[in-house]
């Protein structure tokens, strides 16, 4: 149900407040979304609401706004976009402030026996400290003789709020840093340019994060408030200790890791006006800060930034959404930004600024490329070149660091020749196909097609063609086999656990206590480790055989991120990337920093093959645990949009309705209607129909430009 319904309320009540209402029989918790004097019912038909939440009004008046941009942009009920701006720990009412007792001396001016030598030594003691926790003075000398001071009027008990802060015992270190002229211009930049979006593309390591502190700082300053994005927080420890020693309790963290209560208490210190920024990743956009002057979003090429479940907003849309609101600035930075945000750079629609160099002028790692077909021609089986080795080698001996990086993305597994380095292709998309072990078959995400599977390469006759990498444990293995006196630490989705999981393990290495990092994906992102001099890409073809039209864009990504891990601080870095398929020409730009040979390419092939952003990837979803309602509902959305693209034919490159690639997850079937349309001019209508088609057994919705087709 989306409907917003009318009671009679006291005459004080605001926008924002929450309340329980009376509502067909029950009692329901609602928001109020607006106050008005008069209504189109009769004054003895509304209903009063029962009672009003004790606290300050949740919801800042912007999400009033912003509920019904969002709704309609995303087509979900308002009730929906309302409960982004509230996380459920503060919804269901369950966690509330946290209290601890102090004791808090009064006079000494009191009587004991002399037998009382507990009271006595107590008294003495909190004399001199003047308080102590009160559970703390308890251990300390005994319950009864505290509570006899209590009793005595010596000692008072004081309850008091306390903040449950994440993260405590960061280390926080405080050096003032003059900005180079570089980022001096950047800012300058950014505070008289007088577009709304800007991006900064700065190789890694040009001391974007200075810029986006400066930002920040300067709207702190003015008087304003200011969210700051990262795609995974506890991923990024330095970040989050910059920040603290920067702002102090100035910034808050906003994190799924935390705590209820910590989350509780972040968050009301925010909305209370306590504190001013807001640190967290995807949906720390919703926060409940008023009058913001800056959003940033950092590295706001990665994926995390859409979010995967409903509602499917982009955060780079809502933040543009809160920055108009408030007249703020929008940053973006990245070393490789997104292809798309890319393109609106380069024609003027953002600020772009570009930073060319590292800090210092310190250069960029060098990258060796180890040709993976030649070491299976010599006889080396492992997961290490020999080019790997000796670089490690060197690296342990000379007391520094090393990551080795596993390429790996879901779990899908694709058709390459390791003998030659051939792919198997869509002949239709020129996409990489997907090996499905069910069928025994290959697939097309974006088409549908399914093809034969090879026993053998087509190109040159070899014999292992299926490829899906090797995992972190075994890599760790032959590491240690290789050097036995290294100590390794392993990062994955294995080994992390608990909210401190990955936090703990970069702590770990920061503090050198390991020499070799491995780990997936995860350990791509900012950080910035300085005893690092080689990073190992062990298989840099995983991702650009990934069954995506982005795969040479995020290939490119990661070669670039990765690599940027290394040489960080004084000793030069290095990179060995090794791969299938050297010739690529993803790799030859990535291996050579160059963004803009590589981004020119890309965008030429999108427009060539109509990819985005030269068309939206649109599917939507029909689940059910149903197979005959699903087919049924299938086939009516198919009709529909038949029949808009018989009336709008131009609009629509490919469309087509087939089972999604993996059929069934969690017991419900998955159905798709798969298109690729020109422009977002149906858009509105493709959500109406999803809409209209839902219903209690079956439930339908959009994706756009999906970052995962499965
Ligand atoms: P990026 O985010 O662009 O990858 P960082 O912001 O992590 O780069 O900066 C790279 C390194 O340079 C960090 O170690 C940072 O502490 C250092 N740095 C940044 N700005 C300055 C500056 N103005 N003076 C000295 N060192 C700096
Ligand atoms: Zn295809």
């Amino acid at each position: 149900m989306d409907k917003i319904f009318e009671y009679s309320c006291p005459e004080n009540l605001s926008a924002g407040t929450r309340v329980k209402v009376p509502f067909g029989g029950r009692v329901i918790d609602g928001f109020v979304i607006g106050v008005s004097r008069t209504s189109v019912y009769p004054a003895e038909k509304l209903k009063p609401v029962f009672s009003v939440f004790d606290e300050d009004t949740a919801l800042v008046p912007e999400c009033l706004t912003l509920m019904h941009e969002i709704s309609s942009r995303y087509r979900v009920p308002k009730a929906a976009a309302l409960r982004l701006f509230l996380p459920s720990e503060m919804r269901l009412g369950k966690v509330r402030e946290a209290y601890k007792n102090f004791a808090v001396f009064k006079t000494a001016d009191v009587k004991l026996s002399a037998s009382a030598k507990k009271q006595a030594q107590a008294l003495e003691y909190i004399a001199a400290e003047k308080e102590k926790e009160f559970p703390v003075l308890c251990d300390m000398f005994g319950r009864g003789a505290i509570n006899a001071l209590v009793e005595k009027g010596a000692i008072e008990i004081d309850k008091r709020k306390i903040s449950r802060s994440p993260f405590e015992g960061l280390q926080t270190k405080t050096e003032q840093r003059t900005l180079t002229p570089a980022q001096r211009a950047a800012l300058d930049n950014i505070e008289n340019s007088d577009k709304r979006v800007h991006l900064i593309h700065g190789v890694t390591g040009s001391g974007k994060t200075e810029i986006y502190l400066n930002v920040i700082d300067r709207e702190i300053k003015r008087g304003r408030t200011a969210i700051f994005l990262v795609p995974e927080i506890s991923l990024t420890p330095q970040m989050l200790s910059q920040l603290r020693s920067r702002f102090g309790g100035a910034a808050a963290i906003l994190h799924s890791g935390l705590s209820a209560g910590e989350k509780f208490d972040e968050w009301w210190r925010l909305r209370s006006g306590e504190a001013k920024i807001a640190i967290g990743a995807r949906s720390a956009v919703f926060a409940p800060l008023e009058n913001i002057g800056a959003v940033i979003i950092d590295e706001e090429h990665d994926s995390s930034y859409l979010s995967e479940t409903a509602p499917r907003y982009s955060t780079c849309d809502v933040a543009l959404m809160r920055a108009k609101y408030n007249g703020a600035k929008l940053v973006l930075g990245s070393a490789t930004p997104s292809v798309e945000t890319y393109v609106k750079a380069v024609k003027g629609e953002y600020n772009l600024i570009t930073l060319t160099e590292r800090i210092n002028k310190k250069p960029l790692p060098e990258i060796i490329i180890a040709d993976m077909r030649k070491e299976v021609r010599r006889g080396n089986n492992s997961a290490f070149s020999q080019a790997l080795r000796d670089e490690l080698d060197a690296t342990l001996n000379s007391g520094n660091q090393a990551i080795i990086f596993l390429n790996r993305r879901g779990y899908s597994r694709t058709v390459m020749c390791r003998d030659c380095g051939y792919v198997a292709k869509c002949e239709n998309c020129d996409v990489t196909l997907t090996y499905h072990s069910e069928d025994n078959c290959l697939k097309c995400h974006y088409c549908g097609a399914k093809y034969r599977m090879l026993s053998a390469c087509p190109e040159c006759g070899g014999l292992h063609v299926l490829y899906s990498g090797t995992g972190t444990q075994r890599v760790v293995a032959d590491l240690k086999e290789l050097f036995p006196a290294a100590r390794i630490l392993r990062m994955d989705n294995d080994t992390v656990t608990g909210k401190d999981g990955h936090y703990k393990i970069l702590q770990k290495f920061a503090k050198k206590e390991a020499d070799i990092l491995v780990g997936t994906q995860m350990i791509a992102k900012g950080h910035d480790f300085p005893s690092v001099t080689l990073v190992g890409i062990l298989d840099a073809d995983m991702s650009l055989n990934f069954s995506d039209y982005r795969s040479g864009e995020r290939t490119f990504q990661l070669i670039t991120q990765v690599s940027g891990r290394s040489g960080r601080a004084d000793d030069k870095g290095k990179v060995v990337l090794q791969t299938c398929a050297p010739e690529n020409y993803i790799l030859r730009y990535a291996t050579a920093y160059d963004y803009k040979g590589f981004f020119e390419n890309e965008i030429s092939i999108r427009e060539a093959t109509n990819f985005p952003p030269y068309s939206l990837i649109c599917r939507v979803m029909v689940t059910s645990d149903d197979k005959e309602n699903a087919l049924e509902v299938l086939k009516n959305v198919y009709f529909a949009i038949e029949e808009l693209r018989a009336q709008n034919p131009d609009e629509f490159y490919f469309l087509n309705k087939m089972h999604s690639p993996i059929k069934k997850i969690q017991g419900k079937m998955r159905y798709q209607v798969l298109m690729r349309l020109k422009g977002k001019s149906l858009l509105e209508k493709i959500y109406d129909i999803a809409v209209k088609n839902s219903n209690n057994s079956v439930f339908v919705y959009v994706e756009e430009n999906p970052v995962n087709l499965s």
